[in-house]
């Protein structure tokens, strides 16, 4: 089973950059890609704009046939109806979203998202033919009480809750501490836990989907940072909140130099 799963290098951009700001970094940041000698390298490279950003990112992805993937930082669990506020997965697929992020820990902790939640979003996800990128993690203190696997791991079980084995989903580890702290878990530490994480895949949706799937690392990837997580053997790539805001930053990420 080597490692045949293609890298994803995905960029959270949370409450940054309006529509119009959107066009400019979409394009430096295809531009910053296509230096010539790496094309976009042998990651695919992923951005998770605003939702008012995606129509925008949309045109210019179709228009200059970017190579770039896109998606919602979070979606209703409702395909429609009274919802005041929602964001439906049918309305994200129109817009040729491939991915949409599920259980940000900011929207676990800010906005009370409950494993439940997260397990209906990723269901709606699914449902409406978009990759769930399901985001989960530990705390500070769960850390020093459950160890590190556990509560990743049961918040993974959760999620995946009811899955068909041919689902096709994406896993970011994120422990919370590491998350806009400066402070990057070590590449040993995220291997430690995405390994338990693949396991858990295995476990539940069987050994086919646990090879299939790729599990991302994220929380304080830098450029700098970037090559040391690519080395282990369970860790597909990244997530990326504050570095995914800069071209080249991101750029180098996404080439994990
Ligand atoms: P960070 O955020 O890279 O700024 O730590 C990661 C995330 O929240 O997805």
């Amino acid at each position: 089973p080597g490692h045949t799963r293609v890298p994803l290098i995905a960029g959270n951009w949370k409450l940054n950059l309006d529509h119009l700001q959107a066009i400019a970094l979409v394009q430096k940041l295809d531009w910053t890609l296509k230096d010539g000698k790496h094309d976009y390298a042998d990651a695919e490279v992923a951005i998770f704009p605003p939702f008012t950003d995606l129509r925008s990112v949309q045109t210019i992805v179709a228009a200059d046939k970017l190579k770039l993937a896109y998606g919602a930082q979070d979606l209703s669990q409702h395909d429609s109806g009274a919802y005041t506020g929602e964001i439906s997965g049918a309305f994200l697929a129109k817009l040729d979203c491939r991915y949409v992020l599920v259980g940000h820990s900011e929207r676990r902790t800010l906005h009370n998202e409950t494993d439940e939640v997260v397990q209906a979003k990723t269901a709606a996800a699914v449902r409406h033919g978009l990759v769930p990128v399901i985001c989960i993690g530990e705390t500070a203190e769960d850390l020093e009480e459950h160890g590190p696997s556990a509560v990743p791991v049961a918040q993974l079980k959760a999620a995946i809750d009811g899955l068909a084995p041919d689902a096709d989903i994406v896993v970011a580890y994120e422990p919370v501490w590491a998350i806009g702290s400066g402070q990057a878990a070590t590449p040993d530490q995220a291997q430690q836990v995405a390994a338990a994480l693949r396991s858990t895949l295995a476990e539940v949706l069987g050994d086919e989907a646990a090879q299939r799937t790729r599990i991302l690392y994220g929380g304080s990837v830098k450029a700098s940072n970037i090559a040391g997580f690519m080395r282990e053997p369970d860790v597909d790539g990244a997530l990326v909140g504050g570095a995914s805001l800069l071209a080249d930053e991101f750029a180098g990420i996404a080439r994990f130099s």
